[in-house]
């Protein structure tokens, strides 16, 4: 792999090198932010939430201004959806397929259709699968396509529209963003922390026993993930994969905490699983795509359940950084398991 790309992956070097099968190994080991640690570090905690990469940019304020546009300007109003009628549902519908068919499609189009940056950070050796029995159509990327529109952008939409009907039918009251301003900011920006607690407590759940084998199984025939991996999954987790949305319905509610919640579990499973570590803009510039804690999930499974800022799997053992230490400490977890 390094004969061959002396040029080609040069700037890779840089940030990590190949094993002997390959596959990429980032220097930068996964980490979290200086924030939930103890003895605490408030003014380093404050600063990691202001700079970038931080708790805003570049990824959570992006999500949570699509999803503030999403209701604000490509939304029915709410009284349309008190009776609902066809015409409500397929705004819905197509808003939500045209934001994953732009997000996911650019990932994809960029990084696997042009190759701009062919197989530079890419963590796993090979590209996805266009012949195997293991995925529909026996092709991994149509496959992880179906699934996302055909279930994920459809449970989707069906929480955003079932909750904003019980609003609009004021079984929810609706609160005026306006005269509550700062608990609507609050609670806007607070959307990444509740999705962060949320998606790990799905995600240990669909690991037992028979949510694995009857849904979850499904995503995890990406080993060798790809934008379109994000959202591929069974609908029984996307059901439960959709369901942080169902939170804000205990608070003082605003339509735009659901859509921006919802924007944000529907879009941001495309960076993290586009299978580079570093997405290139430019020839000297990359950026970091804070896909390799999930990667290592897909590579190992017994791993990194949480994919955010919450340390909750260095709390309870299940973090692997991507050292060799780690993957041995994995390997000594799962011994008593497969003996
Ligand atoms: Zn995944
Ligand atoms: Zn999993």
């Amino acid at each position: 792999m390094q004969q061959k790309g002396g040029d080609e992956l040069g700037g890779e070097l840089e940030y990590g090198n190949r094993d002997r099968r390959g596959h990429y190994r980032p220097n930068k080991k996964v980490g979290y932010p200086p924030v939930f640690i103890w003895p605490a570090q408030p003014i380093k905690a404050l600063k990691w939430i202001f700079s970038i990469p931080g708790y805003f940019l570049p990824w959570n304020l992006f999500y949570v201004l699509v999803g503030l546009i999403s209701w604000f300007f490509i939304s029915p109003p709410l009284e349309a959806y008190a009776q609902l009628e066809i015409q409500t549902i397929l705004i819905v519908l197509l808003r939500n397929s045209g934001l994953v068919l732009l997000y996911f499609g650019g990932f994809h189009y960029r990084l696997y259709i042009k190759r701009a940056q062919r197989s530079e950070f890419k963590f796993h050796p090979k590209w996805p699968s266009e012949s195997s029995k293991l995925f529909l159509f026996h092709n991994q990327n149509l496959d992880n396509i179906f699934l996302t529109f055909a279930s994920g952008v459809t449970i989707w939409s069906g929480f955003e529209i079932g909750i904003l009907w019980l609003a609009a039918n004021e079984y929810i009251s609706v609160i005026n963003a306006q005269q509550n301003l700062i608990y609507f900011v609050v609670m806007v920006l607070l959307v990444h922390l509740w999705r962060d607690l949320h998606f790990y407590l799905i995600h240990r759940l669909i690991h037992f026993e028979p949510f694995y084998s009857i849904a979850h199984r499904i995503h995890h025939k990406n080993v060798n993930p790809g934008p379109w991996s994000g959202l591929a999954m069974h609908p029984i987790e996307h059901l439960f994969y959709f369901s942080c949305a169902l939170l804000y319905i205990i608070f003082p509610f605003h339509p735009a905490f659901v859509i921006v919640a919802l924007v944000h579990a529907g879009l941001s499973p495309a960076p993290g699983h586009s299978g580079f570590e570093r997405i290139k803009i430019a020839e000297d510039k990359t950026f970091d795509s804070e896909a390799h804690a999930h990667y290592l999930h897909h590579k190992y499974f017994e791993c990194n359940y949480a994919d955010g800022i919450l340390p909750l799997d260095r709390w309870f053992g299940t973090f692997h950084d991507g050292s060799d230490e780690a993957k041995k400490s994995l390997e000594n977890r799962l011994k008593p398991k497969r003996a």
